[in-house]
């Protein structure tokens, strides 16, 4: 039956949440605490990142060791082809499939001289995101990979067809869900799903939701990855740069606004970039109608 949020309370939405690998005690003891308050919302997966470069490689190994060790929880490992040959990401793979791991979130990377330089293959990796999974598929038929989608473009693509012209590639190599850049425009969304469809893609396009706990912070980094932050935004944030409760109860509003207007629409699948921070994704699966679930705490 439709609940007060217009949600219909039989079809609870999917979510999933992203993480990244911790550098420090006092941030594994963070991600820990988040992870153990996330957990009983009972997310389909949860995904560890990989620095870039490839910097992270043992702590994403060992973040995502913990979580098939110490919980319940599906993890999905991030795998980038950057600054490592064919063999040696084959290898990463392999070992994260012993573990027990059965799903990969499969990228190109940034270019190894950052965001806005040209990009360059390692001269015996794997060229594009696509040949990474089709490298991943032909040797684990067992693996689930889910790759990015772009919804206003990668910076470096000259076009929106272009774009998803990737997107089909990497589909036709095997991936079978996409989890889309960080958008705050709704329409621009629902306008690039209607563009995918088009072109015959068929396998979900998850929304990437970021809850924007500092919003200065995440308005440069998610600039610089072709994220149009619109001027309504910015100015629910003015005025607030000493006031970190307020601008956290903005965030929590802002997002929350976005995946009610989302669910509406029929999207029923979020994926959330919680940095590591529990509280205001806890809050917007809430107001979804996602509640914990009793085994899954017990757990
Ligand atoms: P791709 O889909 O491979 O390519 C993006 C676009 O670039 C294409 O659409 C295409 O137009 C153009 N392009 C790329 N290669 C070619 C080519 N050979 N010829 C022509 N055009 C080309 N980065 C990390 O380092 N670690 C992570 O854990 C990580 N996780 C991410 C998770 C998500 C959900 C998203 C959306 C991004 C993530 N990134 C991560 C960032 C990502 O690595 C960068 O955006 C990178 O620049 C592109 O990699 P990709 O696989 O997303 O792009």
């Amino acid at each position: 039956a439709p609940t007060h949020n217009g949600l219909d309370a039989r079809k609870r939405p999917t979510i999933s949440f992203e993480f990244f690998p911790p550098k420090t005690e006092e941030m594994e003891r963070n991600l820990w605490g988040t992870v153990t308050r996330l957990a009983p919302l009972d997310p389909s997966f949860v995904s560890v990142t990989y620095g870039a470069g490839g910097s992270t490689r043992e702590r994403t190994h060992s973040t995502i060791a913990r979580i098939l060790s110490e919980t319940r929880l599906r993890p999905a490992a991030h795998l980038t082809c950057v600054g490592a040959p064919r063999g040696e990401i084959d290898e990463i793979v392999s070992r994260y499939r012993d573990i027990g791991v059965r799903h990969i979130v499969a990228l190109r990377g940034d270019p190894p001289g950052g965001i806005g330089t040209a990009y360059s293959t390692h001269p015996e990796g794997y060229r594009t995101s696509a040949d990474l999974v089709a490298g991943i598929k032909r040797r684990h038929g067992d693996i689930e990979i889910s790759v990015s989608a772009y919804p206003e473009k990668h910076p470096e693509s000259p076009d929106i067809d272009t774009d998803i012209d990737m997107l089909k590639a990497k589909v036709d190599a095997g991936a079978t869900r996409a989890i889309t850049q960080v958008f705050f425009d709704n329409d621009l969304y629902l306008r690039y799903l209607d563009r995918v469809r088009a072109r015959g893609i068929d396998i979900p396009i998850v929304p990437g939701i970021m809850p924007m706990h500092n919003f200065k912070q995440a308005r440069a980094f998610v600039t610089k990855a072709g994220t149009t932050v619109p001027a309504w935004l910015a100015e629910k944030f003015e005025g607030l740069d000493e006031d970190p409760e307020t601008r956290k109860l903005i965030a929590a509003t802002v997002a929350a606004g976005q995946v009610q207007k989302l669910a509406k629409r029929g999207v029923d699948t979020f994926h959330f970039y919680t940095m590591n921070r529990a509280d205001l994704v806890f809050a917007i699966c809430h107001l979804l109608g996602i509640r914990p679930d009793a085994d899954q705490k017990a757990a």
